[in-house]
């Protein structure tokens, strides 16, 4: 080992190299498991452009920003943590875990579902106002969608 990854095209002749330190990553068709599992794509010879492994990491790497919120529904108050994202469906929105429990009129038992708040307004009633860690005022949503149509949420999952 030189502690250089390179990437060794196949000889013309059809000889291959055969090194079980060299095996191809599973994930795509142009680099050995090492240079997937350790990044080093940059140091990958020659350059591949398109890696759909170095793409899925870059992809990674730019997660939706989260938030703490505080939250309180039927009586119990908590801290979540919830996805903040920035671009796409939901932007503009706070999306909790599924840690809330819910009931449907279509469903036979309760469900566990996740929580979309939307940014407050001054006409939300106080008892509809959770604030994250920046001091943003959201509003809870007791409903939610679940199953392909509209539940209520009834209280906290583990409550
Ligand atoms: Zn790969
Ligand atoms: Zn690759």
């Amino acid at each position: 080992m030189t502690g250089h990854d390179t990437w060794f095209p196949e000889a013309p002749d059809g000889h291959e190299w055969v090194n079980p330190a060299k095996a191809d990553c599973p994930h795509c068709p142009c680099h050995t498991v090492r240079v997937c599992e350790q990044k080093a794509w940059h140091r990958s010879i020659p350059r591949h452009e398109g890696c759909p492994c170095e793409a899925a990491a870059i992809a990674a790497d730019t997660p939706p920003a989260t938030r703490t919120v505080t939250i309180a529904v039927a009586g119990v108050t908590r801290e979540v943590t919830a996805e903040a994202p920035t671009v796409g469906i939901g932007a503009g929105l706070l999306r909790t875990e599924r840690v809330f429990r819910a009931t449907g009129a279509h469903l036979t038992a309760e469900a566990i579902v996740a929580m979309v708040l939307s940014p407050a307004t001054d006409r939300t009633p106080d008892e509809l106002v959770a604030v994250d860690e920046l001091g943003k005022r959201w509003t809870i949503r007791l409903t939610a969608f679940h199953g392909g149509d509209q539940v209520a949420i009834t209280g906290w999952h583990d409550a």
